[in-house]
């Protein structure tokens, strides 16, 4: 085991971005959960899928940070989101995305079955501000969330049937949401140089808790202000990708999701780039483990709760 674990943290050429925010950045454990998940047909999905109507789940993860303690990048489904999508207009939400949740799906339960107490998570990183990612938000009264600024602000500018089609509701927030809120601060923003790392399709990455840990990347299109996390585990790097991409085979085959899924997207031509960057991250840096929040492949690989990938 130790060998396999000596092998996969061998060097990679993506450290030298950590090298680039000048901390001794951690490293940290990664730990992937399912909280619900959602039905589609899967050519909705990805380019080619088939007629049949396929389980999505909504994924999110536990970081294990060894300063800051846990670290969730995003929440998943909660019970919440059925209290929420209740009333038109939300219904249609439902309506259009089946949802099956247990109540023992929730970030918080799953989190508290692997021995977490959601009390003690203080830091939440919202990747964009669909009800998939945030619902669970409330069940974390002691922490802070980090997200890009756009991210939110967009969503709040919507009211009424507009939010609902771009998948925001705002009642899935805390009352204190605004007290708890850590948008990236100018200063957190690291200039990636042209040249430094062939292949890396970013210019620039933020430092979410400022010791390097972890490294936001820009993955709009799917939503305004969309991020991915980059981070580096014991075992290797690893990206979070969020939404940019609905499975590992998306990306890897080239295989973007229908036109359909468009109509959620605010900005189609951002999404294309953000795919394209994903892909060239896939090809030129093998040994970065990307994981999908609602990828089928990576739910049944990594979220068991255990330290992956
Ligand atoms: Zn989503």
């Amino acid at each position: 085991m130790k060998k396999e674990n000596e092998l996969c943290g061998a060097r990679s050429p993506l450290d030298r971005l950590w090298e680039l925010t000048g901390a001794a950045a951690p490293r940290v454990t990664l730990r992937i959960f399912s909280a619900g998940s959602c039905r589609h047909p899967e050519w909705v999905t990805i380019r080619g899928g088939s007629l049949r109507s396929v389980r999505i789940p909504a994924l999110f993860a536990c970081i294990g940070h060894p300063v800051l303690g846990p670290v969730l990048f995003d929440t998943g489904y909660s019970e919440r989101f059925f209290a929420e999508t209740d009333p038109f207009p939300a219904r249609l939400y439902r309506m259009v995305t089946p949802v099956e949740f247990d109540p023992g799906d929730s970030a918080a339960r799953r989190l508290a079955a692997a021995g977490f107490d959601p009390a003690s998570i203080r830091r939440v990183v919202v990747s964009h501000f669909h009800a998939d990612h945030v619902a669970g938000l409330r069940d974390f009264p002691k922490a802070e969330f980090l997200y890009e600024r756009e991210a939110l602000d967009s969503m709040r500018r919507l009211r009424g049937i507009g939010a609902v089609k771009r998948g925001f509701l705002p009642g899935l927030l805390p009352e204190d949401f605004d007290a708890r809120a850590r948008p990236f601060a100018p200063e957190s923003r690291i200039e990636v140089p042209e040249g430094l790392l062939p292949g890396f399709p970013f210019r620039r990455v933020t430092d979410v808790l400022g010791d390097g840990s972890l490294l936001a990347v820009d993955l709009p299109g799917h939503a305004y202000g969309q991020i991915g996390l980059l981070l580096r585990t014991e075992r290797g790097p690893a990206l979070l990708c969020a939404d940019a991409a609905w499975s590992e085979a998306a990306y890897r085959e080239n295989r973007p999701p229908s036109a359909l899924a468009g109509i959620i997207m605010p900005d189609r031509r951002a999404y294309a780039d953000s795919f394209r960057a994903l892909r060239a991250l896939h090809e030129s840096f093998p040994e970065l483990t990307i994981v999908a929040s609602h990828c089928p492949e990576a739910e049944r690989r990594y979220a068991s709760g255990q330290v992956c990938p």
